[in-house]
């Protein structure tokens, strides 16, 4: 790390979701499924952790123009709602998904669109949503950095990555206990 680093903010290397923003995540994608969902995430960090405590689908959204215009006004109002409550919650990030297409399945991993859009300090958690055929479902489980498992006719990969002050992006390790004893 560089010494201009605030000593406060390392580059996080964990993030934990919890119970109630692993469900948001997957829900909303599994709903809008073959569309891809997208929405803020609120929380804070502390040392190398990121805490995930709210996530925000949002309806109605659209990549590409309307991606990078329309979260403005529902972002100042979620930030009005966190300081109104001192809810001592930031915006640290957003959600999409990834889902296949035809045969070519998704992966949790950042696009190059995804590249262009990330700034600095913030984190991007990506959800791939590919069709799954098994007859049983699959545990929630721990792949690499990534949460894995499948919900109903969907297998989830989750990955988290943050853009570090070089903008470049770095993935975190993801940690839901709850998710991991589904
Ligand atoms: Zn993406």
């Amino acid at each position: 790390m560089k010494n201009s680093s605030p000593p406060s903010f390392p580059t996080p290397t964990q993030c934990l979701l919890r119970d109630h923003v692993f469900l948001t995540m997957v829900l909303a994608a599994s709903e809008v499924y073959k569309k891809e969902t997208l929405g803020f995430l609120l929380g804070y960090q502390a040392g190398d952790l990121l805490l995930v405590e709210y996530a925000v689908p949002l309806q109605s959204a659209e990549r590409g123009f309307v991606w990078a215009k329309v979260p403005e006004a529902r972002l100042r109002r979620v930030e009005e709602l966190s300081e109104r409550f001192s809810l001592g919650l930031h915006l640290i990030g957003d959600f999409h998904s990834h889902t296949q297409l035809g045969s070519s399945l998704a992966r949790a991993e950042p696009s190059p669109t995804d590249v262009t859009f990330m700034d600095p300090g913030r984190l991007y958690i990506i959800l791939a949503v590919n069709e799954y055929h098994g007859k049983k479902h699959q545990a929630w489980h721990r792949k690499g950095k990534k949460l894995a498992g499948s919900l109903g006719e969907f297998a989830f990969e989750i990955g988290a990555f943050y853009c570090d002050r070089e903008r470049h992006y770095v993935e975190l390790e993801i940690r839901c206990p709850f998710a991991q004893a589904l």
